[in-house]
């Protein structure tokens, strides 16, 4: 693998949302507006985030001002294909990572974002019937026909992603994974260590657990909320989302967060965070906070 050429911005701006943000098409490009003054150009995107309505609300926005365009990194993701509503032809929630359903996938998010090109696409999910070698065939057909430009996985484990590397001619850029103080597998099962050793930075969903550490009940949420407080008092801050996002921001495989919120001041306190070093003791403090336990 080599050195990739696609710039991400540091922070990334997720769409799985919008559909219920209820934005105008001028709303919603406030929006990508606000987040390109902030240096967030990339944007992510997925076939089934409202079955391509986020894509084409996006699409819709980015019309009023297609410059706007060569600004940014569009990325989509497919493969996972959802049975609801449930139909005679999908009647139950299954992967499909067939040429056939890759090309068509990316083709459609195309037309919804009403663009020309994908920065990126990934395959979404891995797939225990994934043919590598198929998988290959859709992105050189994607590739050479200039409807995407670089590609991807999201949640593969080390051996999934290499398996397919080992199909293709251009490097995977990215997997994006789920990467939170509320879910620290990928810090542990050596996922992150493979991104860290082939210097391919993962992109990281969910970083503030689906907004689950600032309402959760359990003893896990309960303990993270009492941490991070603590810590973010050293930091001069009351938002604790500035000092998760300054945790993930602190892995040596240099993460890059995908925000998720819908709302333009959080969204400026999140890329705010790049500021805030944590110590290792505040780090390990919110480790500890989430196994229950201390290290070893
Ligand atoms: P997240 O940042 O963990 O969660 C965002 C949610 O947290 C929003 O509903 C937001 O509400 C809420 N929130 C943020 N700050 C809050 C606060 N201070 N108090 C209460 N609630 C707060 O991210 P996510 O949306 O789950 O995921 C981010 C992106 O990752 C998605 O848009 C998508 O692009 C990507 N993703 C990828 C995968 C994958 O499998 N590859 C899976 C899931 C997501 P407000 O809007 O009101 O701020």
């Amino acid at each position: 693998m080599s050195l990739h050429q696609l710039e991400l911005s540091q922070f990334i701006a997720g769409f799985w949302r919008l559909d219920s943000w209820n934005r105008s098409p001028s709303e919603t490009l406030a929006l990508i507006e606000h987040y390109l003054s902030l240096g967030v150009t990339s944007m992510d995107h997925a076939d089934i985030y409202g079955e391509y309505s986020c894509e084409a609300l996006f699409g819709k926005a980015l019309s009023l001002n297609s410059s706007l365009r060569e600004q940014m990194q569009i990325i989509s993701k497919c493969g996972i294909k959802p049975a609801f509503p449930s139909t005679k032809d999908r009647y139950v929630n299954h992967y499909d990572t067939s040429y056939q359903h890759i090309i068509t996938s990316a083709e459609n998010s195309l037309s919804a974002l009403n663009i020309d090109y994908l920065d990126l696409l990934l395959i979404h999910r891995p797939d225990p019937l994934m043919n590598a070698d198929e998988v290959a065939q859709a992105f050189e057909q994607l590739y050479q026909t200039g409807k995407v430009r670089h590609f991807g996985v999201s949640n593969f484990t080390p051996a999934q992603f290499d398996l397919l590397q080992s199909r293709l001619e251009h490097p995977l850029i990215t997997n994006q994974l789920e990467i939170s103080p509320m879910q620290l597998s990928t810090l542990h099962d050596g996922t992150l260590d493979h991104c860290q050793q082939y210097r391919c930075p993962p992109m990281a969903w969910s970083c503030l657990g689906g907004g689950e550490i600032f309402t959760g009940t359990s003893a896990k949420a309960v303990r993270l909320r009492e941490t991070l407080t603590q810590v973010a008092k050293a930091h001069d801050t009351d938002d604790i989302s500035q000092i998760i996002y300054a945790w993930v921001l602190a892995l040596p495989s240099q993460p890059k967060p995908i925000i998720g919120s819908g709302n333009l001041d959080r969204i400026s306190a999140a890329v705010a965070s790049k500021q805030i070093t944590l110590d290792k003791q505040q780090w390990f403090s919110i480790w500890q906070a989430s196994t229950g336990h201390s290290v070893p």
